[in-house]
């Protein structure tokens, strides 16, 4: 169940309640493929304020199989995580990372990047594997296609995609029909950078009466014009009372302009991905702390963040982990990139119950420069 309690222009603060507690949005999601998200044991998460995390079936599927994980009781206890946890369908996986996919109406053959083997998803296929990982809130299988795409190409590859979750969604009633306890389920938006389709898209999706919409196939290597005109043009087609999640996106600034025109979830690599490279975020806009500069810094990575990273750490003494290859480097990096990530979202939060979100943004970019 999701509830929108207070909106700000467009922008809204609500909740999603899911079987295993509830997240306030807007909210960010740090990825979590393997079931990890890397570096951070689930203590530092819940330190730092992360009520949720997104998994991957195309990649636990393969490592270790969603039937160990239901050994050990669901991915919740396997990984010791209590908070809400998404599953991602690997729809974007298997367009991105497989060899030799073979898409039919039934579903997708691909070759597995670990070991070759072969592995078939249907809609179907993607929800039993789902249900067995025990996730909070599911996402239907659909066919990411890169960008650029013909228009002809992106019509049939989102007419699969629906039929794929209307399947989805069917075989999930089914399944639930009657049980007082559920996952939530969330169809995936595509059409590329077609607005046309992308409205024709949500507008067959939400006769299906999803929980939640993800918008996926953005953030793949379009223009940011032309994902922005997306992003403002296709939200007044979801409906009101359900959660919109914007995946695979992405920098504060992609975030503000889209809580302003409504998105509720967010997830992204980009903190944690970075922060293991050494750079971080920080409130004056991106550090790269392996930089020479910083070798005699007795700064905090962020002067300006509470963590405890910040409070206890010097950029000298990180920048020197990095430079001796040491792994709390990483570990402290990703700690606090997390933190800002997750600070910002509650930040975003707050100005939307207090009506100022505009002049918070405004407040946030005096200091942190988009480079
Ligand atoms: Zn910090």
């Amino acid at each position: 169940m999701f509830k929108v309690l207070e909106k700000d222009g467009n922008a809204r603060y609500g909740i999603l309640y899911t079987k295993s507690g509830y997240i306030e949005t807007p909210a960010f999601l740090p990825v979590a493929s393997f079931g990890t998200v890397k570096t951070m044991p689930p203590n530092s998460l819940k330190e730092i304020g992360i009520q949720g995390i997104i998994t991957n079936v195309y990649h636990l599927h393969q490592r270790p199989g969603e039937k160990i994980i239901k050994k050990f009781g669901g991915i919740h206890k396997f990984m010791s995580f209590n908070g809400v946890i998404f599953t991602d369908s690997g729809g974007y996986q298997v367009y991105s990372l497989s060899n030799l996919k073979k898409i039919n109406e039934d579903g997708v053959e691909f070759k597995s990047h670990i070991d070759g083997r072969k592995i078939f998803f249907t809609p179907e296929k993607v929800i039993e594997i789902q249900i067995d990982i025990g996730s909070d809130i599911f996402m239907t299988l659909d066919e990411c296609p890169p960008y650029p795409v013909s228009y002809e190409y992106a019509k049939e590859s989102l007419e699969l995609t629906i039929k794929w979750a209307k399947r989805s969604k069917l075989f999930f009633d089914e399944i639930f029909k009657g049980k007082n306890e559920r996952p939530l389920i969330f169809g995936i938006g595509q059409g590329s950078i077609y607005i046309d389709l992308r409205e024709k898209g949500i507008e067959i999706l939400k006769e299906y009466d999803f929980d939640g919409y993800g918008i996926g196939g953005l953030a793949v290597g379009e223009p940011e014009e032309d994902r922005k005109k997306i992003i403002s043009e296709i939200l007044s087609y979801y409906p009101e009372g359900k959660p919109r999640y914007l995946m695979g996106v992405g920098y504060p600034e992609d975030i503000f302009f889209a809580v302003k025109n409504g998105i509720d979830i967010f997830d992204c690599v980009l903190p944690t991905r970075n922060a293991r490279t050494g750079l971080v975020f920080t409130s004056y806009g991106k550090l790269r702390i392996k930089n020479a500069i910083y070798a005699e810094d007795d700064l905090p990575l962020d002067p300006e963040c509470d963590c405890y990273v910040c409070k206890n750490f010097t950029r000298g003494y990180i920048r020197h982990l990095f430079s001796s290859g040491e792994y709390l480097a990483l570990y402290l990096s990703t700690y606090h990139s997390l933190y800002f990530y997750s600070k910002l979202m509650k930040n975003i939060r707050e100005a939307i119950k207090e009506k100022r979100l505009l002049e918070f943004e405004k407040k946030f970019f005096e200091k942190y420069k988009i480079e």
